[in-house]
């Protein structure tokens, strides 16, 4: 993986989802909304966790919108239709 970027598919959403880690500032908002979705790693910057498909859709979107600095990104997988940011 990237050191700039953590990506991950959810299979649950049908979605692609990835956080700039060049643009993440560590202010865990993301890990407040969705702890199953996302975590903090020994840089201080966020990855996405395995267990993201125990999160609800609306909270892993909810997760992303809590990003001051929007650094999560969401697709859908299968059109490349982007979700988050608008
Ligand atoms: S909310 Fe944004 S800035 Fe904060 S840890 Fe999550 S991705 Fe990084």
């Amino acid at each position: 993986m990237s050191d700039k970027q953590a990506s991950t598919s959810s299979q649950k959403n049908a979605w692609k989802v990835w956080v700039d880690r060049d643009l993440c500032i560590g202010a865990a908002s993301c890990i407040a909304v969705a702890p199953k979705a996302f975590s903090l790693d020994d840089d201080a910057k966020a990855v996405i966790l395995d267990t993201i498909d125990q999160e609800q859709k609306e909270t892993v979107l909810d997760a992303a919108r809590a990003c001051p600095v929007a650094a999560i990104f969401i697709e859908e997988t299968k059109t490349g239709k982007r979700i988050f940011p608008k």
